[in-house]
């Protein structure tokens, strides 16, 4: 079975839905409060595990009730959590705003994720035995950039969601095999507007990219060939919230399967599409059998 490492977050989202978001100073009453287990990491884990890997997260909760919902959350997908350490203190957060127009405001508290700023013990080891590394940037950099390079070394594929969206240092991009951002991060990321034009541009440090494109796809470019855009289903988008984590999950799957690049990005379009159409971040992914049906 293909196994896939995720280095990364996990967060607890504490969501609070509200007619009209509050001014500074001012108290409004929500209407309804939900905890919806989330982070780029854990997300991007349960997509790759309901896409049929077997997956191991390597990242940290906190000793709090939200530490110990994170792991059983993971665990009931079938994510393996022996390199999920548990740190004094509290769990990552993101505390989030959600007005009745869909806008939101949200601030996130790394806690817990902010300790994982290095490879511990046994993590390289979990790495060097997986097919592919999803690694995103809700944690320390430098954790990320040791989790690539001993990727490197081992020969293992790297695929970096560059997430929240921040300048990189030259040895991460050098470091990764496939850069996958969505068009707002490759325009942070290279100063151009066009997907096409920035794709292009990063193969100078990466020589594979995949920008995202919401319902438009994702457009694929790699050193030597034309970029290609591969299109997304036509469906109707109920919640489009972690989108960006199925495609990326479910795309590591099927490149680790040895799936050509075009049929890898349509499986993953198939699986967002999905993802899309039922609300929720990670309780909207879908598992294999459903992506297959999905992608014909
Ligand atoms: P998010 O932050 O919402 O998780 P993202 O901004 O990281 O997502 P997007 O480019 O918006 O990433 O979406 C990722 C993928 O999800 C797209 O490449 C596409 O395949 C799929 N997708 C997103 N929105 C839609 C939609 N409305 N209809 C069909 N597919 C969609």
């Amino acid at each position: 079975m293909t196994h896939i490492a995720v280095l990364g977050s996990t967060n607890m989202d504490l969501v609070a839905f509200v007619a009209k978001a509050p001014q500074r100073g001012e108290t409004v009453t929500g209407r309804e409060f939900r905890t919806i287990p989330g982070g780029k990491g854990a997300n991007q884990a349960i997509a790759a595990a309901r896409a049929g890997a077997t997956v191991s997260m390597i990242g940290a909760v906190g000793n709090d009730s939200f530490g110990t919902r994170l792991r059983s959350t993971l665990e009931h997908s079938g994510v393996e959590t022996d390199h999920l350490r548990t740190t004094e203190g509290p769990s990552g957060t993101a505390h989030i705003v959600v007005d009745d127009e869909g806008g939101n405001a949200i601030v996130v508290i790394p806690a817990a994720n902010g300790t994982v700023d290095h490879l511990a013990p046994g993590d390289e080891g979990l790495i060097a035995s997986a097919d592919a590394l999803l690694l995103q940037l809700e944690i320390p950099l430098d954790a990320v950039l040791a989790g690539a390079q001993a990727a490197r070394a081992h020969g293992v594929r790297t695929v970096l969601t560059p997430a929240p969206a921040q300048p990189l240092p030259v040895e991460l991009l050098n470091a990764t095999d496939l850069l996958l951002p969505n068009e707002h991060e490759v325009a942070a990321l290279t100063g151009r507007t066009d997907p096409r034009s920035a794709a292009l541009a990063l193969l100078e440090e990466v020589p594979e990219v995949v920008v995202t494109l919401g319902s438009a796809g994702s457009l694929y470019a790699a050193r030597g060939t034309d970029p290609i855009v591969v299109p997304a289903p036509q469906v109707t988008a109920v919640d489009t919230t972690g989108a960006g984590d199925t495609f990326a999950g479910t795309l590591a799957v099927a490149l680790a399967e040895g799936r050509p690049m075009p049929d890898a990005l349509a499986w993953a379009a198939a699986a967002a599409a999905l993802s899309v159409q039922r609300a929720g971040a990670s309780e909207s992914m879908p598992y294999r059998s459903e992506i297959d049906a999905q992608y014909t």
